[in-house]
């Protein structure tokens, strides 16, 4: 299988700190994975990196040529960040997620309304288009979140712990949609922290604390020698002391570079 998304020594780092160090791989086209780790481990930060919203210090996110741009990644932020107090419709939400086809201020008609009310069926939230999203539940909010994931139809779909605060009847509904993405071909990634859902649900996992400890098939990365040296890495991992020494990419960064070799300045 071609790879969808390849990460090559990706280093991601806040104030010259690394949150995500030297971390190299591939997603499989078709793949579905589960990342996990402990708090601060970097998952956040490194599929945000792979939405194309954060940085990469160094090495590389390299994507499949026919899938090449971001705009066909879809990317479902850790606590949703949309604004549930801004006035917005849930149809203007579900919208978003074909907003290159209606451009800002396009009406919402023909063919693209049919999508929309499509994802909205799918997610148990037909009958909410004129709905304020400060009026519903958070469960209800992430159905309507998942309808413009649907209504976006990208070959990459990226969630930063979309289960998070929902109950067990919206989780079910939702790892149904996953499920179906993963039978129409698409790459789908998911941090996630409940282990018994990643075994029953995602076949691989790529298991991260700052570095990867591990990252193949679910039964294999989540022995407990590998939860164990991932919970053992967190501890380790100091923000003061994570310091990545490879010369001039960091340092730099942070406006510490030591420029020791004469050859950096020619
Ligand atoms: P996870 O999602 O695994 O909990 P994150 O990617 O959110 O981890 O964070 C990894 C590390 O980077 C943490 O130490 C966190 O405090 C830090 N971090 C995350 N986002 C920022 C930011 N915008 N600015 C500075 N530090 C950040
Ligand atoms: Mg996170």
């Amino acid at each position: 299988m071609p790879a969808a998304l390849k990460l090559i020594d990706v280093t991601i780092a806040y104030h010259g700190h690394p949150a995500v160090h030297h971390v190299s791989g591939a997603f499989e086209k078709g793949s579905l994975t589960a990342i996990v780790g402990p708090n601060g481990a970097g998952k956040s930060t490194l599929l945000s990196a792979m939405a194309g919203l954060t940085r990469v210090n160094q090495g590389a996110i390299e994507f499949d040529q026919t899938d090449a741009q971001h705009h066909q990644i879809a990317f479902l932020r850790q606590l949703s960040g949309i604004n549930q107090d801004f006035p917005l419709r849930v149809l203007e939400v579900v919208a978003m997620g074909a907003w290159q086809e209606i451009g800002a201020w396009g009406a919402i008609k023909g063919a693209v309304l049919t999508r929309i009310e499509a994802a909205l069926a799918q997610v148990a939230m037909e009958g909410f288009e004129d709905r304020l999203i400060d009026e519903l539940s958070v469960g209800q909010l992430q159905r309507v979140l998942f309808a413009r994931l649907i209504v976006q139809d990208a070959p990459i779909i990226l969630l930063d712990e979309p289960f998070n605060a929902l109950d067990a009847t919206t989780t079910t509904d939702l790892l149904k949609i996953i499920h179906s993405w993963h039978a129409d071909g698409r790459t789908v990634v998911a941090v996630l922290h409940d282990l018994q859902m990643v075994k029953d649900h995602f076949p691989r996992t790529l298991l991260m604390a700052r570095e990867l400890i591990d990252w193949g098939n679910t039964v294999d990365v989540l022995a407990t020698a590998n939860l164990a040296r991932a919970q053992a890495n967190s501890l380790a991992w100091q923000d003061t002391a994570s310091w990545c020494h490879v010369p001039g990419t960091l340092e730099a960064m942070n406006g510490k570079s030591h420029h020791h070799g004469a050859h950096d300045h020619g």
